[in-house]
């Protein structure tokens, strides 16, 4: 165990028993072994850590000792660190274990933002303020997947501020610099660590990390710059999308806070069906009939498609169930152009009500084994 006991429960250093407890009881739940957010040697090091910290005598000896405790060790040991057995196997954990310390520095690394600068901070900071994606799911007719259109959707979302638009300004009003942060968009505070005391930035909470703050902010949004509202939005659903299919429309989900770009919307589509037409990938599916006569002597008949309808040759000799090509009928593809086919299935007619004369014709074909 080479980290910090109040850095493992997540609590500040002067943290009351009440603090401590709720923290215990809040991380041991989350990492018990038993959860599916489950960590066993995390609950182990939560536990260890609580042990410490909810004895006030082990803790006060914590707090004096703890950041010096390798060279306690190096030295021979404090006598007082004989009493508590709960510290040897912390004492094993700090003993030359290079692995531990490069934790610990990777840590101090991420407060102070090595490597990353003020640049990168800020870019976290702007992302954070970003509108969330959005994901919904529109119903839309056979035809209409098919052949693509346009529709325009309501959808309840944060908007941008009309008023202000999006800047979170009173109209009137201009941008100052933010009183508590002096600009910088972060603020420091002291963090108490085995090696002494480092000071860490945080987002400014006053002006969310945008250094900036409106003189006398918008009343409409409050300063933020969006409102709840419904944004009507106009989509363009291309030819040949598909039941399940999803797409992406850029910067139309939620609008992002101080001005800050919007999220992405993600549609994904449902397609009503047609009563006489089925699609299979980009081909459409249709059936016919035809009479027996027809089937035997060969015909050309009408046929529907998406469009107009259209003359299909029946073959002579054609039997039921046989599958005809409409070239280029289908749905067009989309990600390329051109479009499938329909295929067309002929099923034979067997009347069941003949006229006297119809009756007569059929017991002759069935004399002639037809
Ligand atoms: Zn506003
Ligand atoms: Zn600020």
């Amino acid at each position: 165990m080479a980290k910090d006991c109040y850095q493992i429960l997540g609590i500040k250093k002067n943290s009351s028993q009440q603090e401590i407890k709720q923290a215990f009881r809040k991380s041991a739940q989350q990492y018990h072994p038993d959860k599916p957010s489950g960590d066993a040697s995390k609950f182990k090091e939560i536990n260890e850590a609580y042990q410490i910290l909810s004895n006030p005598t082990k803790r006060q000896q914590y707090d004096q000792y703890g950041s010096t405790f390798e060279q306690a060790k190096s030295k021979g040991g404090f006598s007082g660190f004989d009493n508590f057995s709960d510290f040897s196997s912390y004492a094993e954990g700090m003993g030359g274990a290079r692995e531990g310390f490069g934790n610990i520095f990777d840590n101090l690394g991420n407060i102070f933002g090595f490597g990353g600068g003020g640049g990168t901070n800020y870019s976290a900071t702007s992302r954070a303020n970003q509108g969330r994606d959005l994901e919904v799911i529109l119903t839309i007719d056979f035809t209409e997947a098919v052949f693509g259109c346009e529709k325009e959707i309501n959808l309840k979302k944060y908007i941008v501020c009309s008023v202000c638009r999006g800047s979170g300004i009173a109209p009137g009003s201009r941008l100052v610099n933010c009183p508590d942060c002096q600009g910088q968009g972060k603020v420091y505070k002291i963090q108490h660590t085995f090696f002494g005391d480092f000071q860490t930035a945080i987002t400014c909470p006053t002006c969310q990390g945008q250094g900036k703050f409106p003189e006398k902010k918008c009343a409409i949004c409050h300063g933020v710059g969006r409102i709840k509202g419904t944004g009507k939005i106009k989509i363009k659903i291309p030819a040949g999308i598909d039941q399940g299919q999803r797409i992406r429309y850029s910067n139309k989900g939620e609008a992002g806070s101080f001005g800050t770009s919007s999220g992405d919307l993600y549609i994904i589509f449902r397609v009503k069906l047609h009563p006489r037409f089925k699609r299979q990938n980009f081909n459409i599916l249709s059936e016919t009939e035809i009479n027996f006569s027809q089937a035997v002597q060969g015909d050309k008949i009408e046929v529907d498609t998406l469009e107009k309808s259209v003359m299909l040759k029946i073959p002579a000799g054609t039997v039921s169930g046989q599958i005809f090509k409409l070239k280029n009928k289908g749905v067009p593809y989309l990600r390329h152009s051109g479009r499938g086919d329909q295929l067309v299935k002929v099923d034979i007619k067997v009347p069941t009500h003949l006229s006297k004369k119809q009756q007569k014709l059929i017991e002759q074909l069935n004399a002639e084994k037809l």
